[in-house]
């Protein structure tokens, strides 16, 4: 009958969110067990002033090793933000950086800028602005090497409460990008009045260069106008280069120029003689 029809389909279903609810509790209870046993690690991206093709900065991008694989955080970070457990990771991954710049400026007595990936909840959290100034303080590093990236999303959550935050961010010296800017929701009128200081041109309007450039000239163009420094995400080849080139993009990170490394091979081809290590292309 119908009833039993829809009782079954009740009971299917009952039955998928549990089976969905334990495997969130299972990750969960993982990802706490990774944080302990020390088993996430940063990869390092460079980014290239498009110009002079220097390394100029560079992303942080956490994996997680586990049995000697390396799990991609588009698999672990969704739950980790589901779960409320992104709050101490994120904080792991801050802290981490902030150590690699203090060894950077001993070893090399030359730092680059480190961009973080701070996500949505994690920048709710109230922690966060006092964390990332105490940890800036503890590790001795000035707070203009540590760049706070965070998505559009995040940002239009609570606009106000956002800017607040990114205002108390900006005035301490940190700096503050835009990630996959284009893919959210931004309303035009805020973005004028965010304290940020970089926008990143998601990937997927780099992909469609220099065919269809309509975004990403319009990204460029509104970065221009209210004096932002564009990063363009996911250089992947030569032709997508010179059109960022001959557009003025300042900017750019992917895989054309490099993949995000293991921390000793970045330090290796990027720091170490970096006077010695300017690349031509
Ligand atoms: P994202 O912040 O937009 O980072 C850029 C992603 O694009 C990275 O993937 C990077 O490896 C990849 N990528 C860079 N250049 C290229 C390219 O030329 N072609 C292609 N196909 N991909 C390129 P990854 O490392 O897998 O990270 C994926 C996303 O996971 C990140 O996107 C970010 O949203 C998130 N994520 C990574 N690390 C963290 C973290 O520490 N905290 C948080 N909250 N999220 C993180
Ligand atoms: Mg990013
Ligand atoms: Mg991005
Ligand atoms: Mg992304």
């Amino acid at each position: 009958s119908a009833k039993a029809a829809g009782s079954n389909q009740w009971a299917f279903f009952k039955q998928q969110m549990t089976e969905r609810a334990a495997v969130r509790l299972r990750t969960e209870a993982s990802l706490h067990d990774a944080l302990k046993n020390n088993e996430f690690v940063l990869y390092f991206q460079p980014k290239f002033d498009l110009k002079t093709n220097k390394v100029v900065s560079c992303e942080a991008l956490i994996r997680w090793q586990q049995d000697g694989r390396l799990i991609s955080p588009m698999s672990f970070i969704p739950v980790a933000e589901e779960t409320g457990i992104i709050v101490p990771i994120g904080r792991w991954v801050i802290e981490q950086s902030c150590k690699v710049l203090r060894d950077w400026q001993r070893k090399y007595n030359y730092v680059i800028p480190i961009a973080v990936n701070v996500a949505s909840q994690q920048f709710a959290d109230a922690s966060l602005v006092p964390d990332i100034k105490q940890l800036a303080l503890r590790y001795q590093i000035r707070p203009e090497q540590l760049e706070i990236e965070i998505t559009e999303t995040s940002l239009m959550n609570d606009i106000e409460q956002a800017i607040a935050k990114l205002e108390q961010l900006k005035s301490a010296g940190f700096r503050i990008a835009v990630d996959d800017f284009g893919t959210g929701y931004s309303s035009l009128s805020y973005l004028r009045h965010l304290p940020i200081t970089t926008m990143k041109i998601d990937r997927c309007f780099v992909t469609d260069l220099p065919h269809d450039s309509a975004i990403a000239s319009t990204i460029l163009m509104l970065g221009q106008q209210l004096n932002l420094e564009i990063v363009a995400e996911g250089i992947e080849n030569e032709e997508q280069l010179s059109w960022l080139n001959d557009h003025n993009c300042p900017i750019g990170q992917g895989f054309f120029f490099s993949q995000p490394l293991p921390l000793d091979e970045f330090e290796t081809k990027y720091l170490a003689g970096q006077t010695a290590e300017i690349v031509t292309l």
